[in-house]
């Protein structure tokens, strides 16, 4: 998976795109003008970040709405799984037992029913509460999703959050329906990146938890 970094050339100083693989850090950019520089990228733009970057880069640039939903929605399911992992081997190291973490891992997502039953397979790694506990904790979060989302009445937010994100997902690769709008996919987009955001916000507060 290739993603999409934007940058100034500070010799020629034009707007440029460079392509780096996912698992890259380190970039070394060339520019068409021959100017070269190397630029790391910060390790808090995570895989689910960097997929978010690609997926606007496919609204904005190459107009791809259906590529943008499939990847916005990847954004938000790589993250999520990351974040499993991550305190899933937290744990299994704390117990001196991290052989298997990653495969005990893949196995248990393999079991989930569903989208809705991995996210909250997730949440409740981190936090102990299900998706819908977790936001309804926080009046805060509801009342600017109301803001953001009118027809959002508050109630069960996992399934709006699903309807929102996976469905036009699912329309794609179940349905064939490749007939998105741009608006459809910047609808995507948003709400995977708010997905994100809370994934953000609930694994820092597990850290701070821990210290
Ligand atoms: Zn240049």
């Amino acid at each position: 998976m290739k993603i999409p970094y934007n940058y100034k050339c500070a010799e020629c100083d034009i707007e440029r795109v460079h392509w780096a693989h996912i698992n890259d850090q380190l970039i070394n950019h060339q520019c068409p003008c021959g100017y070269k520089t190397e630029v790391m990228i910060k390790v808090d733009i995570t895989r689910g970040l960097k997929l978010l970057y690609r997926a606007g880069y496919e609204i904005n640039r190459r107009k791809d709405n259906q590529t943008a939903i499939i990847i916005s929605a990847m954004a938000f399911e790589t993250e999520q799984l990351r974040l499993y992992r991550k305190w899933h081997s937290i744990e299994k190291i704390t117990y001196n037992d991290s052989k298997y973490a990653d495969k005990e891992v893949r196995e248990i997502f393999r079991q989930a029913k569903g989208v809705k039953d991995t996210i909250n397979k997730t949440i409740r790694k981190i936090t102990d509460m299900s998706f819908n506990e977790y936001i309804a904790r926080d009046t805060d979060l509801v009342k600017s999703m109301k803001e953001i989302y009118p027809e959002f009445n508050g109630k069960d937010p996992l399934s709006y959050f699903h309807k929102i994100i996976f469905k036009p997902r699912n329309d794609i690769i179940h349905g064939c329906y490749y007939s998105h709008s741009e608006k459809d996919a910047v609808a995507v987009y948003n709400m995977a990146y708010n997905g994100v955001v809370i994934l953000h916000s609930i694994d820092k507060e597990r850290r701070n938890k821990k210290k």
